[in-house]
């Protein structure tokens, strides 16, 4: 058997090399179906194909060794993505299998003779095959190689593709919000989107503030609930719980408690008790409180409006921060029409799709990677099996 890898770059991998802020998160400790979205229960049967456990020894057999960081990321013990690309370049080279960079594929054709199999059309000539295996990614960065035309090559041989848009992106807010003067500051809220008037998504985590709106975990796993709702014309909302775990009312006890307790203390160092103290000022300034008035002297009415402001604060998202800073695509070719034992297209036989081609995004943490190297290990089996037979399998 031989196998070609032709890539529109002109070095492969590059997303690779970018990822995990250049230590790539190859994958993480735990991991459920819950962490994507797509339809969880075709990826709940994929994910089973092939475990961390798995990926961990298979990475440990290609020399790479792995590493868990606190929060259950697992990182190369090298701390560079580097390693990861190298071990799979070689892995390649020790198979046998061709790798040729700046082979960008402009189309992909069933063979109208009866040995089956495709005509692959790229930009230095044509290539035919048996098999051939869709790894184009999606959208993101589409300078790295990945600018969406695996979609139409998808497209044209009679795959659906969802509306595809960025996911794991920072999001830009209207210029009259008091990001600005927050710029580089980061603290823990509880994130809620709501898409026409109903709740799509709420969690918790890190939020970074930056001069053009948020980032930060917590904003990049919500926004692609923001990117679909607007794609689709929608109303989306997203507020922002700065005192996570709190209700308004609940906050505005504690405030009280604090005003019998210290009720010449400030605004401000009150609540720089709970939240960052630059926030709590920006926060009074946004609503119209002195931050330095004494909390026994707040009117109620500026009380109420801080603690709603607290508790609900509305980030007035004006869009997205785009394809060259989202970290994956949401959407793509729906899972329902591949075979999840193999990837096999369910349309037409011998094609395979894997990766963030298919309509499955996951969440921030190595989930993305995850899904490529599961999906891409069915994938390899079973084309290896269908072209070689089963003793041909790549275990
Ligand atoms: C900045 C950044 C950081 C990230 N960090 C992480 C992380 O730490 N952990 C994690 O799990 N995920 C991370 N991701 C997401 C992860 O990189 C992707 O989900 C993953 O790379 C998808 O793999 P893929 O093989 O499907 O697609 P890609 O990695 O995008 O590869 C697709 C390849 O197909 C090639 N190609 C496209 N079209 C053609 C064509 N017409 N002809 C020939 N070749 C073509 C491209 O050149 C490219 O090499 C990150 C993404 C970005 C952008």
């Amino acid at each position: 058997m031989r196998v070609a890898l032709l890539d529109g770059a002109k070095t492969v991998g590059a997303k690779i090399l970018v990822s995990g802020g250049g230590r790539c998160n190859v994958t993480h400790e735990v991991l459920s179906h819950t962490d994507y979205f797509g339809n969880r229960r075709i990826i709940k049967h994929v994910l089973a194909a092939f475990s961390v456990e798995q990926t961990v020894k298979w990475f440990a057999s290609l020399g790479v060794a792995l590493k868990r960081q606190e929060t259950g990321k697992l990182f190369p013990v090298t701390d560079k993505a580097r390693t990861v690309l190298t071990a799979l370049v070689d892995r390649c080279h020790d198979l046998g299998v061709v790798v040729c960079p700046d082979h960008r594929v402009t189309d992909i054709t069933p063979s109208t003779g009866s040995e089956g199999g495709f005509v692959i059309h790229h930009i230095h000539g044509v290539l035919r095959a048996k098999t051939v295996i869709l790894a184009t990614g999606g959208r993101s960065i589409p300078k790295s190689g990945s600018d969406g035309f695996g979609y139409e090559l998808a497209r044209r041989l009679g795959h659906q593709v969802t509306a595809t848009v960025p996911a794991l992106v920072p999001l830009v807010l209207d210029e009259q919000m008091f990001h600005k003067t927050l710029s580089g500051l980061s603290q823990e809220v509880e994130l809620t989107t709501r898409v026409s008037g109903k709740e799509v998504d709420r969690r918790t985590g890190s939020l970074l503030w930056t001069h053009f709106g948020v980032s930060g975990p917590v904003v990049m796993d919500a926004s692609r609930f923001w990117s679909l709702g607007h794609e689709q014309g929608k109303t989306v909302e997203v507020y922002g719980n700065l005192l996570p775990g709190q209700t308004q009312e609940q906050a505005k006890v504690w405030l009280m408690e604090q005003a019998t307790e210290n009720p010449r203390r400030s605004l401000l160092k009150t609540w720089a008790q709970q939240i960052p103290e630059r926030c709590a000022e920006a926060l009074c300034s946004y609503v119209g409180c002195d931050p330095k008035t004494a909390i026994a002297q707040l009117p109620r009415k500026d009380r109420d409006r801080l603690l709603a402001a607290l508790t609900k604060l509305n980030f007035p998202v004006s869009r997205d921060r785009g394809w060259n800073y989202a970290e994956v695509t949401a959407g793509g070719v729906p899972l329902e029409e591949v075979n999840f034992r193999t990837m096999e297209s369910k349309l037409v036989p011998d094609l395979y799709l894997i990766g963030e081609i298919l309509d499955c995004d996951g969440r921030i943490g190595g989930f993305n990677f995850q899904w490529a190297w599961t999906t891409g290990f069915l994938a390899g089996q079973a084309a290896t099996a269908s072209v070689c037979g089963d003793e041909g399998s790549l275990r």
